[in-house]
Formats: structure tokens, C-alpha cells, sequence
């Protein structure tokens, strides 16, 4: 894909949503680095659900801690591995409070040494609660690169390499959301929605799905016409009747 086109895709999803963020409901980076944590394999929509609970009884590394694992556990047994999230969690609590005045470090390599936290969480804390220009290239992102020959790659680690290579300075820091978002409501996984998407002129995807007709359309193209059938139209000459 060329640069021209690369502009043109994050110009338009940009003026389509100026402000894109996480769907992941925090008020706090350590908030934040709870709810990336529990959405492994999970949902945004059940890590909320979770977190609304947890939250308003427990947001800081002290007081999550303090729950220990079985308490934790309570509050996140709706989310799938909820209890090595658990595990993970409260070693990570510990770690903050014992290694970084619970804080959440703003550093690649601090994030990554927390239980629990890989590159792509770490991504995803420097970006949205850091505001650095990183990629957290989960599934719809990995997806959406290939699909649209955005930046092709055959593993996660070299779809973040060239998307951050060749993404424009000036949308670098929200097109993980953008890409997240259009993968998550257009450009899905089974049955992408090219007939909504507002790219679909600038896609190189060949195997674009377009709606069906609708059915009162199918029926009119379906029927044959009076012609067709043998019937002469109304504005048509008409053969003179044998006397
Ligand atoms: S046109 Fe279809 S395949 Fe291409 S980006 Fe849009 S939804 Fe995805």
C-alpha cells in the first residue's frame, strides 16, 4: 500500500472519531493496567462488568493487594482465567508498592518486568494512559493490517514494526484505537461490513462483502418483465388483430 492511501485511511478515520480511546472503563493508569490485564481472552464489555464492582471497593495497588487472591478472585471469577489474573495481579500489586511508590511506571521495561504484563499490554498502558506512540497489536489490528495490506506480516511483533514505521507522525498515537475500533464493528473477523466501511475505496482486500439486495429489490429484479414475457409494454406498437 502506498503512502497516499495510508494518509488518506487515518485522515478519514480520524474525521469519522477525532478522540478514539479504549473501551475499557478507568479513571486511574493503574486502573487501566488492572482492566488490560483481566481482558486477556476476555471482553471489554465483562472486564467493565468486573471492574465496576472491583473498583469502587479497590483501585490502588495497597488496597488490591490487600484482598489477596481469593478476594480478588470474588470480585473477577466472571472473567475467563480469572484466577491466574488474580495471581498475577496481586504479585503485581506487590511490585509496585515494593519497587515503583505504586505507581505505574511509564517504562517499557518496568511495565514488562510485572507479572502478567507483556509487550502488548505494555503497548497498550504507554499509549493510552502515557500517550506514547506505541502499537498494542492485538487480534483485530493483526487482522485488519493483513487484510487491507496495511502492513502485512506474518507475526504479531512485525505487523507493530512496520505499522509503526509507516504510520504518519500525526496519527501515531491513536491509530491503535482506530484500527481496534474498525476491526471490532466493520471490519470483522468472519464477515466484514464493506458496504458501511468508509475505506473501502482505499482497501486491497479482494474478497470484499457486499449486502444482499434487499428482498423487495430481488423480488422486482426477479420478476420477469411484461416484455420478457412475451407481453408487449404499454408505451409499445401492438401487432393489428386479424379480422
Ligand atoms: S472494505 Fe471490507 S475488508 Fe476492506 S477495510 Fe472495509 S470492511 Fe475491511
Amino acid at each position: 500500500m502506498n503512502s497516499a492511501k495510508r494518509d488518506e485511511i487515518f485522515s478519514r478515520l480520524r474525521a469519522a472519531n477525532p478522540h478514539p480511546t479504549t473501551e475499557l472503563e478507568y479513571t486511574t493508569p493503574f486502573e487501566l493496567l488492572v482492566a488490560v490485564v483481566l481482558s486477556a481472552q476476555s471482553t471489554d464489555k465483562g472486564v467493565n462488568l468486573a471492574t465496576r464492582r472491583l473498583f469502587p471497593v479497590a483501585n490502588t495497588p495497597e488496597a488490591i493487594h490487600a484482598l489477596g487472591e481469593a478476594g480478588l478472585a470474588d470480585f473477577i471469577k466472571t472473567i475467563g482465567l480469572y484466577k491466574s489474573k488474580a495471581k498475577h495481579l496481586i504479585a503485581t500489586c506487590r511490585m509496585l508498592v515494593e519497587l515503583h511508590g505504586s505507581q505505574v511506571p511509564a517504562d517499557r521495561a518496568a511495565l514488562e518486568a510485572l507479572p502478567g504484563v507483556g509487550r502488548k499490554t505494555a503497548n497498550v498502558i504507554l499509549n493510552t494512559a502515557f500517550g506514547q506512540p506505541t502499537m498494542a497489536v492485538d487480534t483485530h489490528i493483526f487482522r485488519v493490517s493483513n487484510r487491507i495490506g496495511l502492513a502485512p506480516g506474518k507475526t504479531v511483533l512485525e505487523v507493530e514494526k512496520k505499522l509503526l514505521k509507516t504510520i504518519p507522525d500525526e496519527f501515531r498515537v491513536d491509530a491503535h484505537h482506530w484500527l481496534i475500533l474498525h476491526g471490532r464493528y466493520i471490519c470483522q473477523a468472519r464477515k466484514p461490513k464493506c458496504g458501511e466501511c468508509i475505506i473501502a475505496d482505499l482497501c486491497e482486500y479482494k474478497g470484499k462483502t457486499w449486502p444482499a439486495p434487499s428482498s423487495a429489490f430481488a423480488a422486482e429484479t426477479a420478476k420477469p418483465t411484461r416484455k420478457a414475457a412475451g407481453t408487449p409494454s404499454a408505451g409499445a406498437p401492438r401487432k393489428r388483430a386479424k379480422a
